[in-house]
């Protein structure tokens, strides 16, 4: 493409990102980039996984944006980069979708299907996404080292989790636990706090409402109130817990509740909850198997609240949390009711085999038929649901794997303290998760995910393997079969005991997916690994879909920490939560030292996007519809803590604003071409300093050094709005007043001003060029001819072109005219009428700045005078003034509104006597006709026409239309016209008929009458 080849009306986004595309591929521009970069300092990127198991959605493209962007930036400061994409490959949310794609609705049909079949088709889902998700990311504009992603199912990467796993254990901070913890009953598995916290796992739903009374033992007639919403939980029941320090009442009918929660009761007795602890009572399902035997207590809870329901809290260990947590305290039996598909277990009567859904009927009405029932209704309210298949969750007592967060939150807590995040409160964030995190939950009763290298022998001893070197010098059978570190493959082989030489079986456990996505910082750098090793990341599952090496330890040195970090807001408690937690067992230190973390996309309005809703964007559909760069640019433009709204809209609005930028570029371009002009490309370094720089053009250089300058803090603070509006600002004042201004120095040969806007449109191209990488690139291709903007480098302040002082003064100017605009529009007087005469009071600067002024404001003299007496007004501030003046008030007041007031500065007034500060007076100001004020200036303008200027006004509307009309006749710039006019503008051209052919490049001007519409045609 030659330099200055004519640009369209409006860019086509997607249509010109293709070509650029393309251009990148052909051209091997990235290559070429990491080439030139090598060797050079290094800028430590990790990337968090993204899980290869669906397209990227809009919301993945702003984290994905945000990172191509900074990636970008550094890349144009020189840094050596790994570029290194990651995939996430394994555990619930890939089986979930597999099952559904599968139509298996159980983990009983899983293993019907087969654990190697299945295993495959995960496989194959993330071998399918992965390919998917990097050409989406690539039409977004994204460089990354795609051949060399990593894949967290990789061999390489979970032996690096078994060595954590190792040392955790060696601490001592590996246990089994029998807790009660939040159960998918479709997806068979327990899920930690991690996965489940965030209000989009909950959902409004209904449930029973019921108050069940428990008679008590020995106190004939009287009985214990509970309220439950979870029927399925009463047959479970083994004791009712009280508040002891709160007041309890028995009612007539022999109920006892807490008074507090029962105002209209009338109660026949009363007493404190201790007095009632240790009462025995009936249980509400004592016949069953299950209950046999079981003693039901009333136990003491400080806990209870005391804001719903009867202030007595039924106790079923078996089905909750705080429930489990008590039986330790009590000793009381656990009745565990469901099995892990939420069904009622064998020892429940005629309830065995029901959901805790089917189960509530026969609860209610067992309930009622032993006169047990108290109250019964409905309630909606706030509930869990599966953050992967969306179903109910309930509790359940099972045991898991766990690491204790205890000895590790101390020196976790102390690592958040060297990062630093942006946005700042986002730190704060982290330190209350670690705060409050329990212990991690690390196993998963599932299929398709890390397996856990436990082997529990019946000597008692637990073996936990290190590394596949370990399992091969330890295992006595399944090595041959062992394909990749998967099931079923891994759950063939056996190993030795390490205490009594039996033969071992590995847990059936998997692990939780948080586990492969933290240990990256290690796995795919090469911790401890002797050697380099090619390909040897890319081992077991993901041989063939990547070529990543293993490095060897001295790379993890140099590229361990990361110097950045980027994800959304809820990785507080995933990804960075994993990866610290991991870093700080391993090494004792934080994994990143800077975040970057953002909120969430919503749609056009602010709501959030459902596929259910018909409101989500398909991120591919919105990159061909609106383009990656305006997408791009939505992201940027937003503070990262709050939500960024996304729609085609909104990419229309953005595309106008970006419409500045192309036609101050269009506007070169054309007159580049007409002028023959040739840029000088050494002033791609130094700026047109040898040029003889009108001040205009001074000011201009002045305000790109500006852009570099702040362009440069805001992308070090890693800040995309701080870029976005700058660049926006600088690309208004470019087009609103240096083109403007300077337009006719265009119509000539002025190689001074084609130099200026030249540099100035090229640097800012170069600033804005890793937000914006597509439209940045073509314009550069167009402008420069060169090379790609990547491979240019970061543009350079130009110290002495950095003239701040006129960069003040040309703000001061601006705000005169914009005065005067004001002026004009409150006098109902169009910037195309000439005025007579205008008055500048205050600025000093704008003396310097006649030619500018006049000719913006369209008048034909400036004068400068003092300021002029604001017509002010004065009214006491009564609040303030009152209590100091007293009975002096109303004199003050009086005279203040005669207009007696004598003004002394720094508005202060005196009136009747007082000196009166800013404070104590409310001020109006009185804009006289054809005024304008603002803190530092006022401007007048005169207002007042006669026939000269009404003339030149009519001649300034009629050039306008003959441009127009050129415009839409299709003329190029430099053609000749004919113009034919009617006979009432003869007087225009009569007086002015030079200006306007020199106007609109006319050669004749017919005044006959004929056509009644001015008309124009090409010159012969
Ligand atoms: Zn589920
Ligand atoms: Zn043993």
């Amino acid at each position: 493409m030659e330099a200055f080849s004519p640009l369209p009306a409006v860019p086509d986004h997607p249509a010109l990102e293709r070509e650029i595309l393309e251009r990148w591929e052909r051209e091997g521009t990235f290559e070429r980039l990491r080439e030139q970069n090598r060797g050079g300092p290094t800028f430590s990127f990790m990337d968090g996984p993204i899980t290869a198991n669906n397209p990227m959605g809009v919301h993945h493209a702003w984290g994905r944006a945000l990172k191509d962007v900074f990636q970008r930036y550094k890349a144009l400061r020189g840094f050596d980069q790994r570029y290194q994409n990651g995939f996430d490959c394994q555990g619930l949310w890939v089986e979930v979708e597999v099952e559904k794609a599968l139509g298996l609705n159980s983990k009983r049909e899983i293993e019907d299907y087969g654990l190697a079949e299945f295993a495959e088709r995960c496989k194959e889902r993330v071998a399918h996404f992965s390919g998917v998700i990097a050409e989406q990311s690539k039409r977004l504009g994204m460089w990354m080292d795609w051949a060399n992603s990593y894949f967290t199912f990789s061999d390489t990467n979970i032996e690096y989790i078994w060595h954590f796993l190792k040392e955790v254990d060696r601490r001592g901070w590996l246990f089994k636990g029998l807790r009660s913890t939040q159960w998918c009953p479709r997806c068979g598995t327990s899920l930690s706090q991690h996965e489940q916290a965030g209000e989009e796992h909950y959902r409004e739903l209904e449930h029973p409402s019921l108050t069940v009374r428990f008679p008590l033992l020995g106190r004939e007639g009287e009985a214990i109130a509970i309220w439950t919403t979870t029927p399925w939980t009463l047959p479970a029941n083994v004791a009712a817990a009280v508040k002891p320090d709160a007041e309890y009442g028995r009612t007539e009918a022999g109920d006892w509740v807490a008074v507090a929660l029962h105002p209209d009761e009338t109660f026949v007795e009363r007493k404190r909850g201790e007095e009632l602890v240790g009462w025995e009572y009936l249980g509400p399902f004592d016949d069953l198997p299950a209950q046999a035997g079981i003693k039901h207590l009333v136990i003491p809870w400080d806990e209870v609240a005391l804001d719903e329901g009867t202030g007595v809290v039924h106790i079923a260990p078996g089905c909750g949390a705080e429930d489990f947590e008590l039986s330790r305290v009590h000793d009381l039996p656990v009745v565990a009711p469901i099995d892990e598909s939420g069904r009622m277990l064998p020892g429940f009567g005629d309830l065995a085999g029901l959901t805790t859904g089917e189960v509530e009927q026969p609860v209610i009405e067992s309930s009622r038929q032993r006169g047990l029932l108290l109250e019964e209704g409905r309630i909606r309210h706030r509930y869990p649901i599966c953050w992967r298949c969306k179903t109910p969750l309930v509790f359940r007592v099972v045991e898991d794997w766990f690491i204790s967060a205890e000895g590790v939150r101390e020196p976790m807590l102390a690592a958040n303290a060297t990062v630093e995040w942006t946005p700042q409160q986002y730190g704060k964030r982290m330190d209350d998760w670690l705060r409050n995190m329990g212990d991690w939950n690390i196993s998963r009763k599932r299929y398709f995910g890390l397996p856990l290298p436990f082997y529990e022998c019946e000597c008692g001893q637990r073996n936990v393997i290190g590394s596949r070197r370990e399992l091969e010098e330890r295992a006595v059978s399944g090595l041959k079969e062992l394909r990749e570190l998967h099931r079923p493959w891994i759950d063939e082989v056996l190993i030795r005991c390490e205490a009594c030489d039996r033969e071992v079986s590995r847990i059936p456990e998997v692990g939780d997916a948080w586990l492969d996505a933290g240990i990256v910082p290690f796995s795919t750098l090469g911790w401890e690994s002797a050697e380099r090793v090619e390909g040897g990341y890319a081992s077991g599952a993901s041989s063939g879909l990547s070529g990543a090496d293993l490095p060897d330890h001295a790379y993890w040195e140099k590229w361990f920490p990361a110097d950045w970090v980027s994800e959304s807001r809820e990785q507080i408690r995933l990804w960075f939560y994993s990866q610290c937690f991991m870093a700080v067992t391993l090494v004792g230190s934080s994994p990143y030292r800077r975040v970057l973390t953002y909120e969430r996309v919503r749609d056009e309005i602010g709501r959030e996007m459902h596929k259910s809703t018909g409101n989500a964007i398909e991120a591919n559909e919105a990159f061909d519809r609106m383009g990656a760069d305006v997408a791009r640019w939505m992201f940027c433009e937003v503070v990262p803590s709050q939500n960024v709204n996304f729609g085609y809209g909104l990419a229309d609005d953005v595309k106008r604003r970006l419409l500045t930028l192309w036609n101050s570029a269009r506007f070169l371009v054309d007159y580049a071409r007409i002028e023959e002009f040739t840029p000088r490309y050494e002033d791609l370094a130094g700026g047109p300093v040898d040029a003889a720089l009108q001040p205009l053009d001074r000011w201009l250089l002045a305000r790109v050094q500006a852009l570099v300058d702040e362009a440069e803090q805001a992308y070090e603070a890693y800040w995309t709005p701080g870029v976005v509006r700058s660049f926006e600002a600088f690309v208004d004042d470019l087009s609103n007043w240096y083109i403007r201004r300077s337009r006719r120095r265009f119509y000539g040969d002025d190689d001074v001003a084609f130099r200026t806007l030249w540099y100035a449109l090229v640097q800012s191209l170069r600033v804005i060029a890793p937000v914006m990488p597509f439209l940045a690139e073509h314009l550069w291709e167009n402008l420069v001819g060169r090379d790609s903007v990547f491979l240019a480098g970061w543009p350079a302040v130009v110290e002495p072109l950095h003239d701040r002082a006129l960069l003040a003064e040309m703000d001061e100017v601006r705000e005169v005219a914009e005065l005067g605009r004001r002026a004009r529009d409150a006098a109902g007087l169009k910037l195309r009428q000439p005025l007579r005469r205008v008055i500048v009071a205050g600025s000093e600067a704008a003396g310097r700045w006649v030619d500018e002024i006049r000719d913006e404001l369209r008048v034909k003299e400036v004068v400068f005078d003092e300021r002029p007496d604001v017509r002010a007004s004065y009214k006491p501030n009564l609040p303030v003034l009152g209590p100091r003046l007293g009975q002096e008030l109303p004199a003050v007041r009086e005279a203040l509104a005669r207009g007696e007031a004598e003004e002394l500065g720094d508005g202060r007034v005196r009136a009747a006597g007082h000196e009166l500060g800013p404070d104590e007076l409310i001020v109006e100001r009185h804009s006289e006709p054809g005024w304008a004020h603002s803190e530092r200036f006022s401007v007048w303008i005169d207002t007042e026409l006669d026939d000269d200027l009404r003339r030149e006004g009519r001649v300034l509307d009629l050039i306008r239309q003959l441009n127009e009309l050129r415009r839409q006749a299709g003329l190029e710039l430099t053609d000749r016209i004919v113009v034919r006019l009617p006979s009432e503008l003869a007087d225009l051209v009569e007086r002015h008929e030079d200006w306007i052919k020199d106007e609109v490049l006319a050669v004749r001007i017919e005044v006959d009458g004929a056509a009644g519409e001015p008309a124009v045609e090409k010159a012969p």
